[in-house]
């Protein structure tokens, strides 16, 4: 496995910019993960650094050498597709092999290449079946054994659980970061899906409009978004963002907006200005010591079984709506009357250009 760096990395369609003067470095054994809504140019940089796309501006550098001349067959990735690709008609020893037998290598050193990498991903016993014969994960460990033989300098993954249900995008997620961790594999992993970028990376690269708008270890990007977009994109249900302003108080600046006033988050400046407050920072009951309470009525409940969602409407008039996520199954009815409380420390605050 080797490093990969991205520089100034940038793709134009006509008059629109696909991928913005891109820098990213991905260390050797690390998994990336670029996330982000649709048309952000997430597979448009993973098509460049792949050699499937021309790059219209900066270069690609693998293992330090520069490969933005080379064509996709001598950068020597591993692009893991939604499919998996695997050949229905030949066997998983067939299948794993294959490569190494069309680049004329022995069919001793073939088979011994396929027995290590079976061996890694302990799917020795199932060489002699076809791929029909195969569970969606036995599949997924073929499709990356059949990599693994041709040594690659990292693999690419496109989108690969978008077509599973969500039970085995579950068990998908936990698969792949295993394999990623056990065999050290350099990684870049593309996604719109936010729960994916935050179980399974070691760094998130969150882009939009192709650029990077912020990136870091997941829970830092969680718990400390750069701007409304970041607070907007990581989290479901969504962060819970109230316009408003912060203006001086008798005990300290407050936040304002629609009938509401709560204590200002420590060092935000007055002016126009956004709150941002996760579902799961607000509880049932009253304020406790550097807690702030907000009362409105239930307009609507999802129990989960584990937990509870409720939509709430708070302020003058119910002007501002809120989503609680709360444990258990309890919560009031519909139109009901609740009283939440949150932690002062979980109140975020962003100013009038959407930074934190
Ligand atoms: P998605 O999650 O929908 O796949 P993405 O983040 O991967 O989106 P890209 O496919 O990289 O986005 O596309 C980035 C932008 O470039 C989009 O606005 C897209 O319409 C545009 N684009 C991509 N390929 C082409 C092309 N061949 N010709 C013109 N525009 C293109």
């Amino acid at each position: 496995m080797a490093g990969i760096a991205l520089r100034n990395l940038t793709r134009r369609f006509g008059d629109s910019v696909a991928v913005d003067g891109l820098n990213l470095e991905i260390e050797d054994g690390e998994f990336v993960v670029l996330v982000g809504p649709s048309g952000c140019g997430k597979t448009t940089t993973l098509r460049m650094l792949a050699g499937l796309e021309p790059t219209s501006e900066g270069r690609v550098e693998i293992a330090g050498r520069d490969v933005t001349p080379l064509p996709a067959r001598d950068r020597n990735l591993a692009m893991v597709f939604q499919s998996y690709a695997l050949y229905p008609h030949m066997s998983v020893e067939e299948n794993i092999g294959f490569a190494l037998r069309l680049a004329g290598r022995s069919r001793a050193e073939t088979a011994a290449a396929v027995a290590a990498a079976a061996g890694r991903l302990e799917i020795g016993h199932l060489l002699s079946r076809r791929p029909r014969e195969l569970s969606g994960g036995q599949r997924q460990r073929v499709a990356v054994a059949r990599c693994i033989v041709r040594e690659p300098h990292a693999f690419l993954f496109d989108e690969p659980l978008s077509n599973l249900d969500a039970r085995l995008r579950g068990s998908a997620r936990v698969e792949i970061s295993r394999l990623q961790a056990q065999l050290g594999m350099t990684t870049l992993y593309v996604t719109h899906d936010q729960v994916e970028a935050m179980t399974m990376a070691h760094r998130i690269v969150l882009m939009e409009g192709g650029r990077i708008r912020q990136q870091g270890a997941p829970m830092d990007l969680y718990e400390r978004p750069a701007d409304l977009f970041v607070a907007g994109f990581l989290g479901a249900p969504a962060m819970n963002l109230i316009p408003g302003v912060i203006e001086p108080g008798p005990r300290g600046p407050v936040f304002a907006a629609a009938g509401l006033s709560l204590p200002a988050p420590l060092g935000a400046p007055e002016g126009p200005a956004t709150l941002g407050l996760r579902p799961e920072a607000l509880s049932p009951g009253d304020p406790g010591p550097g807690e702030i309470a907000l009362r409105g009525r239930v307009d609507h409940v999802e129990r989960l079984g584990a937990e509870t969602v409720v939509q709430l409407s708070v302020g003058e008039a119910g002007a501002i709506s809120l989503t609680a996520r709360l444990p258990g199954a309890a919560a009031p009815g519909r139109g009901a009357p609740m009283a939440l409380r949150a932690p002062v420390s979980a109140l975020h605050a962003f100013g009038a250009d959407g930074r934190r």
